[in-house]
């Protein structure tokens, strides 16, 4: 499918626990058309708000459009298309690839939010250029993804870079995975409400980062020693990952990096302290330029790409 410039297009949809975004992509990278809804609970339901944003656009555009992309979070069984386990959607067994496309009758791709957000990054946005970018997603949860000469990096079973995961601190505090000492049990918006309620912060609402920030940032004795400490074990967490991939880039993305500035000093001084000889200098590491859009934008390039 082209249009009037022989451009091809495609469909960008980025599934997230509240949002669902769905967008039309050239192959520049362009946003041509985009629109969000409320993600449906039942997934049938979230395949036909798909399929209506998908049509809506497409007519507002007056072009065709041939494939979509389709980043969901995970664990996923990439093979099959399937989302095998989505805690916030509290979907499980969803064969989303095989309902999208039977809805739209095109090919469907599809990827983790995170590896797609990558994608995005790497092919249009902060990553570049780079030979390798990792991307780190500070939300909720601890996403990650290495794009690797423009190829998502996805491992034997498509659960690669994981980074929420890496035990930082053995023995430590406990994961929703079921492990100790994961990144993601210090550093994400639950872990950090989590840790300011144990010593009577906030009512451990996700939303209240914020504040958190802006109390560490004013040197608040209550608040400096464990969110200095999370934001040294984030340091070492994505240190690890780096000295493994040795990127030339690593971009932050995610709701947690709207406070960048308070914490940025400290994480990148730790990262390149713990890097090593690995990885990017300082000035390679940064914040994403596509922000919220770089989930569209990487899920249409991977269908672009075919
Ligand atoms: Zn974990």
């Amino acid at each position: 499918m082209t249009h009037a410039n022989g451009q091809r297009l495609a469909w960008g949809v980025d599934v997230g626990g509240t949002d669902c975004k769905v967008g039309v992509v050239d192959g520049s990278g362009a946003v041509r058309a985009e629109t969000e809804f409320q993600t449906p609970d039942v997934p049938a339901e979230a395949v036909r708000a798909i399929e209506r944003a998908c049509r809506e656009l497409e007519s507002a555009l007056g072009e065709s459009v041939g494939r979509l992309g389709l980043g969901v979070p995970g664990p996923l069984d990439l093979a099959r298309g399937v989302i095998v386990q989505a805690p916030n959607l509290g979907w499980r067994d969803v064969p989303l690839r095989r309902m999208v496309a039977d809805a739209l009758g095109c090919e469907v791709v599809m990827d983790n939010d995170a590896n797609a957000a990558a994608y995005g990054e790497a092919w249009v946005g902060a990553g570049q250029g780079a030979g390798v970018l990792l991307l780190i997603t500070l939300g909720t949860g601890v996403g990650g993804g290495v794009v690797d000469q423009g190829r998502v990096f996805h491992g034997a079973r498509g659960l690669a870079v994981e980074i929420g995961h890496i035990v930082v601190v053995p023995g430590g505090r406990p994961c929703s995975c079921g492990k100790r000492g994961c990144l993601e049990a210090y550093f994400s918006a639950h872990a950090l409400s989590e840790q300011a309620a144990e010593i009577g912060i906030g009512d451990g609402d996700p939303r209240g980062h914020r504040m958190l920030f802006e109390r560490y940032a004013a040197g608040d004795p209550e608040v400096v020693p464990w969110l200095g400490r999370a934001i040294d074990v984030l340091a070492q967490g994505v240190a690890q990952a780096g000295v493994l991939f040795d990127p030339d880039r690593i971009v932050f993305t995610g709701g947690l990096t709207r406070s960048w500035d308070t914490y940025r000093d400290r994480l990148v001084e730790g990262l390149v302290g713990d890097l090593g000889p690995a990885g990017p200098p300082a000035e390679g590491i940064g914040l994403t330029e596509l922000g919220g859009r770089a989930g569209i934008v990487g899920a249409a390039g991977l269908a672009l790409r075919g």
